[in-house]
């Protein structure tokens, strides 16, 4: 007789706080716009979710680029490596510092 096995565990509890970053992240990812055919391969290969299309109206094309929501970004590379390896090689691994100077923004 098959022996019958339990696959209903109870499910983990949520962390209290899941939305924020435990440090700041040495890099940012920033999608070079003029370069990045909105293809979305890298889209599900982040693992916090934050790459999205850019606003229609910016460009006004049927497939727009794609954008990284910096604050959320905590800076794996994968986006960039899935990119290069896959699609237009369209993402650059910024250090924070250096994003920070050029846009005025701190990162938390
Ligand atoms: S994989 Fe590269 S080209 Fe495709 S949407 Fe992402 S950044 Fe753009
Ligand atoms: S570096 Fe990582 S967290 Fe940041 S956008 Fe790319 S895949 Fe997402």
């Amino acid at each position: 007789m098959a022996k019958l096995y339990d696959h209903y565990k109870p499910v983990p509890e949520l962390a209290e706080d899941p939305g924020h970053k435990k440090k700041k992240p040495k890099l940012i990812a920033t999608v070079d716009e003029d370069n990045c055919t909105g293809c979305q391969v890298c889209v599900p290969f982040c693992p916090v979710d934050c790459i999205g299309s850019v606003l229609y109206e910016k460009y006004n094309i049927p497939i727009p680029p794609v954008q990284v929501r910096f604050d959320e970004c905590i800076g794996c590379q994968i986006c960039a490596r899935v990119c290069n390896k896959l699609t237009w090689d369209a993402i650059r691994m910024i250090p924070t510092e250096e994003f920070e100077e050029t846009y005025g923004i701190t990162i938390f």
